[in-house]
C-alpha cells in the first residue's frame, strides 16, 4: 500500500461493482462521487455498491459525496456554439445559448463593468462592459467553442449562492442516510461556509466529516480558517486554476499541504493529474511529474477525475498512478524531504506523543506503529509527523476504518472493543501482523489511544513492544525466557538439537528423561503439574518450564519458539532477538509493563 493514498471519481466507466472492486485492487483507497454528475438515486446505488466492496477488499475504502455547490453552468445544448472574439455576450438566467445569448444557472447581475466572465474551465474570457437589469453584457476577449452545462466562475464576484444549494440538500440527506464517509463541500469561501455545511449535516443528525475545497477565489486568504475548520482539504486545481492566476496554483499547493500537515488535517490534490489518460496509454512527462511532485510536497491522497470516471482505461489509470507514487516513496529523496519536514509537536500530548513515536520508531528499528484509535484522532496525529515505517490504526469503529484511508501512511484494521490497555495494545500488535506489516519478532511502536474508561480521545501510552504471535498459553512452572527449537519427545533427548524446547507429552513422569539433559533449553509441558519431574529437572538445569501447554499440531520439529515462563506463554519465532540489545523493552503481546510512556488524557 502506498503512503500517498488514491482518491478517484466514479462515473459512467467505473460505476459497476466489479470495476470498482478492480480499482481498489489497484489502489484506489477512497471512491468520490461527484453531484455535478447524474442523479442522486444512482449516487445512493453507486454508494452502497463501493460499502459492498469495502466488506470484500483490504485495505479499507473510503466514500466521499462531493457537493455541486454554488457553481454556476451554462446552458445545456445538443450541439457547441462558437462564441467569437471581440463579439458581446449577453448572459441572463436561462435554458437556452446561441452565440448572442448565453443562458447560465443563476443570473450574474452582481458583476461590474471589467469583471472576468470565464467559461469552461477559462477557454473562453469575456470582460463585463455593462449590467442592464438582471442581463449581464460581456465582450470575448478570447474566443472558442462552447459545449451544454460549462462551468461559469466570476473570480471575486459575490453571486447571490448559499454555499449549500437547494440541490446540495439532497445530497446532504444522501451523505447522511447512507453514511457517507466524507462529505466535499465547493467553493467555499471562508471557515463560516465550512461550518455552514457542518451544520446541514448535524441538522439532519448526520456526522459525516467535511473536505473543504480550495477553489475559489478569497478562500487561500482565509486558508488557516478553513483548514482549522475542516476535517480534510481539496486542492481543486480546475476551478482555483481559474479563479486565481494558473501561475498561482503549484505555490499555492505545496503552501496548503504544509499548512494542512502541521495542523494534521488530511489533504487531496485534485485535477488534471494524469489527464491525457482518459483516453491515453500512457500519461504525458509531465502528469508523471506533476502526481510525483504532489507526493514529494508530502500530501495526504491525490485525485483522478475523468480519467477514472469517464475514461477509457479506469483501472489502467490508478495502475499508473499507484506506480508513480511507489516509486518516489522507494526513493532517497522522498526519505529526505519526510525527515527535513517533521512538523514541530502540537500543543497536547497526543501530539508530542505521535511525534515521540516516529523518532522512537526510526531509532529502535521497529517495523511498525501501531495506534489504537477509537475515534481515529490517535492515528491521525502519528500520520501528521509522517514516520518512515508503516502505520497500523486499529479501531471498533467501522466509519473511522474507512475514514483513515484518506490520512497519509495509515493501513487502517478493523477490531472488536476490547476493555484494558493491556487487551487494547495485544488485539492492535495482532493485528500488524495479521496486516503483514511486522512479524513475530519484529519491533513495534504501539501508541494507544484507546482506553475507554477515559476520554475516548485520550492517547496516554506509548510503548516499545515484540510483536508476539501467541502459539500457547499455560502455566508458568519454572521462570526465565529462551527461544529455541522445537523437540518433541516422550523423555528421550538422543536426538535432540542444542537448546532444544523440549515438549512433553502428558504421560511424561512415567518415564523421565533418557540422553543429554544439557541439550535443554526450556520445556513445555502438557501435564499441569508443577512439581513433576520435568519442573524437578527445570529447576535443577535452571531452564524456563511452561506447564499444561500443548503446541499447535502446525507447529513442525525444528521450529523456533520463544518460552516465555515468566508469562506462561510461547510465542512462535525468536521474539528475544531485539529485546537482548535494549533492557527491558516491553515483551510480547498483551504483556504487562516494559519501557512505556505514561501520561495523562489529553486536554
Ligand atoms: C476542481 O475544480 O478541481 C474540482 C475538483 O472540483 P469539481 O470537479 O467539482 O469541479
Amino acid at each position: 500500500m502506498t503512503d500517498a493514498k488514491i482518491v478517484c471519481t466514479l462515473g459512467p466507466a467505473s460505476d459497476g461493482r466489479d470495476t470498482v472492486r478492480e480499482l481498489a485492487e489497484a489502489g484506489m483507497r477512497v471512491a468520490r462521487l461527484n453531484a455535478s454528475h447524474g442523479t442522486t438515486a444512482e449516487r445512493r446505488e453507486l454508494l452502497r455498491t463501493v460499502r459492498a466492496v469495502d466488506r470484500e477488499v483490504e485495505p479499507a475504502l473510503a466514500t466521499m459525496v462531493d457537493l455541486r455547490g454554488p457553481e454556476v453552468r451554462t446552458a445545456p445544448l445538443e450541439e457547441p456554439i462558437t462564441l467569437d472574439e471581440g463579439s458581446t455576450v449577453r448572459f441572463v438566467e436561462g435554458e437556452t445559448a446561441t452565440p448572442e445569448e448565453v443562458g447560465v444557472s443563476t443570473g450574474l447581475a452582481a458583476a461590474d463593468p471589467g469583471d472576468r466572465v470565464l467559461l469552461d474551465d477559462g477557454r473562453i474570457e469575456a470582460v463585463v462592459e455593462r449590467v442592464e437589469g438582471e442581463a449581464v453584457f460581456a465582450r470575448v476577449e478570447s474566443g472558442g467553442e462552447l459545449g451544454g452545462r460549462k462551468g461559469v466562475n466570476l473570480p471575486g464576484v459575490p453571486l447571490d449562492l448559499d454555499v449549500v444549494t437547494e440541490a446540495d440538500r439532497a445530497e446532504v440527506d444522501l451523505a447522511v442516510e447512507e453514511s457517507a464517509d466524507f462529505l466535499a463541500a465547493s467553493f467555499v469561501r471562508d471557515a463560516e461556509d465550512v461550518l455552514e455545511v457542518a451544520g446541514a449535516l448535524e441538522e439532519r443528525g448526520g456526522n459525516v466529516p467535511v473536505v473543504a475545497k480550495l477553489e475559489r477565489a478569497g478562500a487561500i486568504e482565509h486558508v488557516e480558517g478553513i483548514v482549522d475548520a475542516a476535517d480534510g482539504v481539496m486542492v481543486a486545481r480546475g476551478d482555483l486554476g481559474v479563479e486565481y492566476p494558473l501561475e498561482d496554483v503549484p505555490l499555492i499547493q505545496k503552501r496548503v499541504i504544509r499548512r494542512c500537515q502541521r495542523a494534521g488535517v488530511p489533504v487531496i490534490v485534485a485535477t488534471e493529474m494524469l489527464d491525457s489518460m482518459a483516453s491515453a496509454r500512457r500519461p504525458t512527462r509531465a502528469e508523471a511529474s506533476d502526481v510525483a511532485n504532489a507526493v514529494l510536497d508530502g500530501t495526504d491522497a491525490v485525485m483522478l477525475s475523468a480519467e477514472t470516471a469517464v475514461g477509457d482505461r479506469p483501472v489502467r489509470v490508478v495502475e499508473t498512478m499507484r506506480t508513480i507514487v511507489e516509486e518516489v516513496e522507494d526513493s532517497e529523496e522522498y526519505a529526505e524531504l519526510r525527515e527535513q519536514r517533521v512538523p514541530a509537536a502540537g500543543p497536547t500530548s497526543t501530539d508530542s506523543l505521535a511525534r515521540s513515536a516516529r523518532y522512537l520508531a526510526r531509532d529502535v528499528d521497529a517495523s511498525a506503529v501501531v495506534a489504537a484509535s477509537e475515534s481515529g484522532y490517535t492515528a491521525r496525529k502519528v500520520a501528521k509527523y509522517r514516520p518512515s515505517v508503516p502505520i497500523v490504526a486499529t479501531t471498533p469503529d467501522d466509519a473511522v476504518r474507512r475514514r483513515l484511508s484518506l490520512s497519509w501512511g495509515i493501513r487502517s484494521v478493523g477490531v472488536e472493543h476490547v476493555e484494558g490497555a493491556q487487551e487494547i495494545v495485544r488485539e492492535a500488535v495482532e493485528a500488524a501482523l495479521a496486516a503483514g506489516v511486522a512479524e513475530s519478532g519484529d519491533t513495534v511502536v504501539v501508541l494507544s489511544g484507546m482506553m475507554s474508561d477515559l476520554s475516548a480521545d485520550t492517547t496516554n501510552t506509548l510503548k516499545i513492544h515484540v510483536a508476539a504471535e501467541t502459539l500457547a498459553t499455560g502455566r508458568a512452572a519454572v521462570q526465565g525466557r529462551v527461544a529455541g527449537p522445537v523437540f518433541s519427545t516422550g523423555g528421550d533427548l538422543s536426538d535432540a538439537p542444542e537448546g532444544a524446547v523440549v515438549c512433553l507429552p502428558p504421560e511424561f513422569d512415567d518415564g523421565g528423561f533418557e540422553g543429554d539433559l544439557s541439550r535443554i533449553g526450556a520445556i513445555v509441558a502438557a501435564d499441569p503439574g508443577l512439581t513433576g519431574t520435568a519442573a524437578i529437572v527445570a529447576r535443577e538445569l535452571g531452564v524456563p518450564m511452561v506447564s499444561d501447554v500443548v503446541l499447535p499440531e502446525r507447529v513442525e520439529a525444528g521450529t523456533v519458539v520463544t518460552v516465555d515462563a515468566d508469562r506462561g506463554v510461547v510465542y512462535e519465532g525468536d521474539v528475544l532477538g531485539d529485546r537482548r540489545k535494549r533492557d527491558d523493552a516491553t515483551f510480547g503481546a498483551g504483556s504487562g509493563s516494559g519501557r512505556e510512556f505514561e501520561n495523562g488524557p489529553d486536554r
